[in-house]
């Protein structure tokens, strides 16, 4: 048994056999042969050196066609590798001696190899590296045809990985994919955004430790402490067991209340909605009885490897407005960059797009990212605009603008949407040209000048998770600093409540949408500070649901007045779990 932590980032338990993906979205963890096997791996081998040769003659023969000899010699490199007697002869070796299945051998040979090459640091030497990796990359697909595929599953799994892209978040088949756990990543990562949307226990920040798990050991996730255990012992896997089995009985109990109202026992409505990133999630906002969509994520559409046009957009926004029958429907401009970037394998040949989407910034946080790319690329701002005017017509729909950090942006960007609508206007489209627009208050800047702001803007939307990144400079996504991001920190806090004073003097709507409203242990907090609408994944909406109904305003009040004075991230929240376990003293369901 191995048990190493990392950082929870949705909660929940998980046991099922490992399934390790390698940076290249392969599944590959050490895998071995019976010995009877061997000849049939080297004939495997051997077939998949024939295939390779074939492939990179084909495209070697396309690229001297259409760029000339002087590129097609990079594939020359590849034959010349392929060929190389010592390479072949080491992962040989590996099947006949260490009983190494082909693919294992030729991953673990060609590993080394460009390690050796990665470690010289030469701009020629990383050059090899990267073909030994790209022939890798192709041996260990060909070999691995027929057997499975990277996403295809037959069975309850659990992923382990270096990292995961969100999008690869998004593709995972949950159906099949009980938890997943990756070697790197922060807390706030978009993965993690993905993963609680996905409501699947995920636990980031690992380590090193792929080199622990074989392909189909048993695995418990344990997203609640932050914990991953490879082989569990007996009396580990009887404990999970009964653990999941308490977590089945709470959601029976929290199922059962689906309907009713998230009202406070002096009768104080929280209305609680929905985060999404896909059009389809708000089938899961419905399900859970959501008041609406409270942020949706538009920028998903960009990394799921097209860039959309206007139809797709309007058709994205339809699919969700229709989804949620008149509720009302929060839309985000393209909050692209940091870490919400294009995979380069996703660029589309010859567009100018991919400059912007998957561009090599050096402080991609402190970038051209959200309204700021908005705000350059206008033809692309231009046409989601015109497809959320269009889509508002069908149903209730707000506009949101990100990371907005100064009143010239926020300007500029309600500039152009009335520009659209003049467009519009010309047109025969039906629209909608009274849509509310409001901004995400996720920097400093914005706290400090939202009496500015307020007049302004018909509401705020507090993103706590940026709000955190850019208050205590912190990246949401770097486990080595995630020490430090904690969105109940003071000095996020004092941001969070006077922005709640000003926008309260100036009779502006505010809501919280960052990752701080999906966790129940700080929902008492939130409404003692005033807040009464909460944007939070689907599937915790039952839990957070859960205290609004158990809680009186004026109790929640002293709370955040407690907190308030206290002085560290980690004195508010030990305060607020203590007054979370009072309010729930058996957290197994029984509360109700
Ligand atoms: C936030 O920053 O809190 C937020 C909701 O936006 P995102 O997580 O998409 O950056
Ligand atoms: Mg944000």
């Amino acid at each position: 048994m191995k048990k190493l932590s990392g950082i929870a980032v949705t909660s929940g338990v998980a046991i099922a056999k490992a399934v390790v993906l390698n940076s290249d979205g392969l599944q590959m963890g050490v895998s071995y042969c019976a010995p009877e096997q061997v000849n049939d791996e080297l004939k495997l081998l051997e077939n998949s050196l024939r295939t390779a040769s074939a492939e990179i003659r084909e495209c070697h023969d396309d690229v001297a066609n259409k760029l000339g000899n002087g590129y097609a010699a990079i594939f020359e490199g590849h034959l010349v590798l392929l060929q190389d007697p010592n390479l072949i002869q080491t992962v040989k070796d590996g099947i006949s001696n260490e009983y190494f299945t082909a693919e294992y051998a030729v991953y673990a040979t060609l590993t080394s190899y460009a390690q050796v090459f990665q470690r010289i640091q030469n701009p020629y030497m990383a050059e090899r590296a990267n073909d030994i990796l790209d022939l890798r990359k192709r041996l260990v697909r060909i070999l691995q045809k027929g057997k499975h595929q990277s996403q295809d599953f037959d069975e309850p799994v659990i992923v382990l990985a270096r990292n995961l892209t969100p999008s690869e978040t998004a593709s995972m088949d949950t159906q099949f994919v009980r938890a997943f756990a990756t070697e790197i990543g922060g807390p706030s990562s978009h993965t993690a955004i993905v993963a609680e949307g996905l409501h699947i226990p995920a636990v980031v920040g690992v380590g090193s430790f792929l080199k622990y798990v074989r392909m189909g050991d048993l695995v418990i996730v344990d997203g609640d402490s932050g914990i991953i255990i490879i082989d569990p012992d007996e009396a580990t896997l009887e404990h999970y067991r009964n653990l999941l089995q308490q977590r089945e009985s709470l959601n029976i109990c929290l199922d059962m209340q689906r309907d009713f109202p998230a009202v406070t026992l002096d009768g104080e409505t929280i209305e609680l909605l929905g985060n999404i990133e896909f059009p389809h999630e708000a089938v899961a906002c419905q399900q859970n009885n959501a008041y609406g969509v409270g942020l949706y994520r538009t920028e998903f559409l960009y990394l799921t490897g097209k860039h959309p046009d206007e139809e797709d957009h309007y058709a994205a926004y339809r699919q969700v407005i229709d989804a949620m029958k008149g509720k009302p429907v929060t839309i985000r401009t393209v909050d692209l960059g940091a870490d919400k970037l294009l995979d380069r394998s996703m660029s589309i040949p010859g567009s100018q797009d991919n400059d912007y989407f998957i561009e090599d910034e050096k402080n991609p946080c402190l970038g051209l990212r959200s309204i700021r790319l908005s705000l350059k690329r206008v033809d692309l701002f231009r046409k989601q605009l015109r497809a959320i005017f269009r889509a508002a017509y069908y149903g209730p729909v707000r506009i949101m603008f990100p990371l907005v950090a100064t009143l010239a942006e926020w300007r500029q960007a309600r500039m152009i949407a009335e520009d659209v609508k003049e467009d519009l206007m010309e047109g025969n489209e039906p629209f909608n040209p009274n849509v509310p627009m409001g901004i995400m208050v996720e920097v400093p800047s914005t706290v400090l000048m939202i009496d500015s702001f307020a007049p302004e803007v018909d509401f705020f939307s507090i993103g706590t998770n940026d709000l955190t990144q850019y208050t205590l400079a912190v990246d949401r996504t770097n486990m080595d600093v995630f020490y430090l991001y904690n969105s109940c920190d003071p000095a996020v806090l004092k941001l969070i409540d006077w922005t709640l004073k000003v926008a309260k003097q100036h009779k502006k709507q505010v809501s919280l949408c960052g990752q701080l409203s999906s966790n129940p242990i700080f929902t008492m907090l939130l409404i003692g500070m005033g807040l009464r609408k909460l944007s939070l994944a689907p599937g915790s909406i039952p839990e957070v649901k859960r205290v609004c109904r158990h809680v009186v305003t004026r109790q929640c009040e002293k709370i955040a007045e407690r907190a308030l004075k206290m002085e560290s991230a980690t004195e508010i929240q030990n305060y607020l779990w203590a007054e979370y376990q009072r309010l729930f003293p058996d957290l197994d369901g029984d509360a109700y």
